[in-house]
């Protein structure tokens, strides 16, 4: 549909992941479409995120891999890490995703702006000082961490700098327990760090299954991670060269590195999202419906800028159907269900669909837990358990929730999410044969139920 009134059919606010594949599929379906990213394109993602985190994650492998090498025979003797390599192979990398990430959107013909963007009405935008009207806008702008407000919180870092660190440093507390403190207390500790993890829940991974949560306690503690739950921090001071952190339990941490991994807030503050006439939550973040529209009925926001589903695929799905509905002639919405997630600890946590405590609430569900020594570690000599779980629901039999934290955890779970996706029972898993021998078969000969949990619910 011809708009000629404007400079573009599309102008997306955010070059990050879900933002880039919109403007690509709308390109791509013939729409004139402008984009423009202020700092990275790639966004959070691919620049201080999932990308090199993961990165990160591997490179601390190989240390286990080596130690448990002298089981299977092998002499290994493990030479010191070289942080500064693994930093600059890691730019390397990242600057070559970047690069790609830029070229798709000019070569689909998007117009890319290296410059920010704000409303400035309702159909234009101040682009780096050029003034640009656009039919509909895509808000993609996703979020920053937060630190806490306490007193010398400046001399904490947040995650954004975890991955420019000049050097490795050996002792580090991280403050929190979502995904960003476990993944990164795990990185620091098998790069040889003393790690402390401090957080004020009984358990980390707040909003994980209970099963899963106890399970990371535990492979945290086998990691050597120093945990402090129930506590939070109060103060950080500069002392002896390093940091002083004082805890809301009386006790203290002197360490070279405070690293807050306390949150990420929607990056809408100086948007002029109010000129736009865009409503946000009490938390900046922006209210959209089942379509991804906003207040406004020609803007559109999608990804983390929203605070639904932070993840990465998500905004890249949110993105492409956005991109499908207004211009591929193909209208269609994104579930929020069953989107399968993983936290890349050492081993991993992986889940798809609801936890027990969840499931229990809606009626009686029917639990099997596994936990077993990996076949590798009954030689490695490495401390390490397995956790695999089965949320079932007892009247449909339906599998409402699947969990497991273990080595390969991340894997596995991505074929597990389409059998939930497409409605599979407990008896479904069953008939499946299983590959032996794997740890994912057991998902698939798990037999005794080992609890029934939940109440049932009053018959209609
Ligand atoms: P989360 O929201 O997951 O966790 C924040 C943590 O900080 C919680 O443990 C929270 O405690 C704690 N916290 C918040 N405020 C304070 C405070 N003032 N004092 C002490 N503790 C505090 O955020 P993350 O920063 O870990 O990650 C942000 C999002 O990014 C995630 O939710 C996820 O969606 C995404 N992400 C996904 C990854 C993946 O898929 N592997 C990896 C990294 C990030 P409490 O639980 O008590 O609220």
């Amino acid at each position: 549909m011809p708009s000629a009134p404007y400079d573009f059919d599309l102008f997306v606010i955010g070059g990050g992941s879900g933002g880039v594949r919109c403007a690509r599929i709308a390109a791509g379906h013939g729409a004139r479409v402008g984009v423009a990213e202020e700092r990275f394109w790639g966004g959070t993602c691919v620049n201080v995120g999932c990308v090199p985190k993961k990165l990160l994650v591997q490179a601390g492998e190989y240390g286990g891999w080596a130690d448990d090498a002298a089981g299977f025979g092998w002499e290994i003797r493990k030479g010191p890490h070289n942080w500064e390599n693994l930093i600059a192979a890691k730019d390397k990398e990242i600057n070559r995703l970047t690069g790609i990430y830029r070229r798709l959107l000019e070569s689909a013909g998007a117009m890319v702006f290296e410059a920010r963007a704000v409303f400035i009405d309702p159909h234009t935008l101040d682009v780096g000082g050029k003034r640009i009207t656009a039919e509909r806008i895509v808000i993609a702008v996703g979020g920053n961490p937060v630190r806490p407000a306490i007193p010398g919180a400046e001399l904490g870092i947040v995650s954004d700098a975890a991955f420019y660190l000049p050097v490795m440093p050996k002792r580090v507390a991280v403050v929190g327990s979502g995904y960003i403190a476990v993944e990164f207390a795990g990185i620091f500790a098998a790069l040889g760090a003393q790690v402390d993890l401090v957080y004020r829940q009984p358990l980390p991974l707040r909003g994980f299954d209970q099963d899963v949560r106890e399970a990371m306690a535990e492979a945290l503690k086998d990691q050597g991670v120093s945990q402090h739950p129930g506590c939070t921090p109060l103060t950080i001071q500069e002392r002896d060269g390093g940091k002083h952190l004082a805890l809301s339990d009386g006790s203290s941490l002197d360490v070279d590195l405070v690293f807050f991994a306390t949150g990420r807030n929607p990056l809408t503050a100086a948007l002029g999202l109010e000129k736009a006439g865009v409503a946000v939550n009490k938390d900046g973040a922006v209210i959209v419906d089942n379509a991804r529209r906003t207040s406004q009925k020609h803007i559109f926001a999608i990804g983390d800028v929203t605070d639904r589903i932070n993840l990465t695929p998500f905004a890249i799905a949110e993105g492409h159907a956005v991109a499908d509905t207004l211009f591929g002639e193909n209208p269609r919405s994104v579930s929020l269900a069953n989107v399968a997630s993983a936290v890349f600890t050492t081993p991993p946590v992986a889940s798809v669909g609801m936890t027990e405590e969840d499931a229990a609430a809606t009626g009686p569900v029917d639990i099997y837990v596994a936990k077993f020594t990996p076949m590798r570690h009954t030689l490695s000599g490495r401390t390490r358990k397995t956790m695999m779980k089965l949320v079932v629901d007892q009247k449909t039999q339906k599998v409402l929730g699947a969990h497991m934290l273990g080595e390969d955890a991340a894997e596995i779970m991505q074929g597990l999410a389409i059998a939930l996706v497409m409605g599979a029972t407990k008896a479904d898993f069953d008939r499946t044969i299983g590959i032996h021998p794997t740890a994912a078969e057991e998902f698939v000969t798990m037999r005794t139920r080992t609890r029934v949990s939940g109440v049932a619910q009053a018959a209609e």
